[in-house]
């Protein structure tokens, strides 16, 4: 799969807003976005020019995908499957992009970005329901137990998610950190999501 190989605290610098895409030192004064909240490149203090209508939309949908670590393919039929939804779009997009299994990972404490969460995924460490689930996308619902399979639980990764600085976790997920287990308690809603983000921007864009 094709994937970014440049400074991911880049993306956060380009969209003005933390990601979260760097675990630990997202929550540490070490930040670029702490220390240089402007945007990247030689003229980057000078480049905050008004933005269009277009450039907005495309910044808050860029935002989104970046942070959920998405390819545009993905992310547009992500948002496609929105549509069909009942409800409100934007919302509901917002809703499919937090039950996708890498970001419960990530939400729960379980790794320190959805990045790291994405690939524990992908090497099938965790089980939903007790059954072995490797795939990033794999959408959770309502009473799904999402665990670490028992032959995963003593690797460094999940050491360090049970000795870590507790994460300040979503209302919907019940965490038990210490076997390493979480349950989707109820669907999160548009107040759940971890970072500043105009979903009806990303409508509007594609709609046009
Ligand atoms: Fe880098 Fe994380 Fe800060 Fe974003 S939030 S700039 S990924 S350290």
């Amino acid at each position: 799969m094709a994937r970014n190989t440049g400074s991911v605290c880049r993306m956060c610098r380009r969209e003005g807003v933390k990601l979260f895409l760097k675990g630990e030192k997202c929550f540490t004064q070490k930040c670029p976005l702490t220390k240089r909240p402007t945007p990247p490149g030689q003229h980057g203090h000078a480049r905050q020019r008004k933005m269009s209508e277009y450039g907005t939309q495309l910044r808050e949908k860029q935002k989104a995908r970046r942070a959920y670590g998405m390819l545009e393919t993905q992310f547009h039929r992500t948002y496609l499957n929105a549509l069909k939804m009942k409800g409100v779009s934007g919302e509901n997009l917002l809703q499919l992009l937090e039950r996708r299994l890498d970001n419960v990972v990530y939400r729960a404490g379980l790794a320190p970005s959805r990045a790291a969460a994405r690939q524990l995924v992908n090497h099938g460490h965790f089980q939903v329901n007790g059954q072995k689930v490797d795939i990033p996308s794999y959408s959770v619902d309502v009473n799904d137990v999402i665990t670490v399979r028992a032959s995963s639980k003593e690797n460094v990764p999940f050491k360090a998610a049970r000795e870590g600085s507790p994460r300040i976790l979503p209302k919907w997920l019940e965490v038990n950190a210490d076997q390493l287990t979480a349950k989707v308690a109820a669907l999160p809603g548009r107040e759940d999501i971890d970072f500043a983000l105009q979903e009806n921007m990303i409508v509007e864009f594609y709609s046009r």
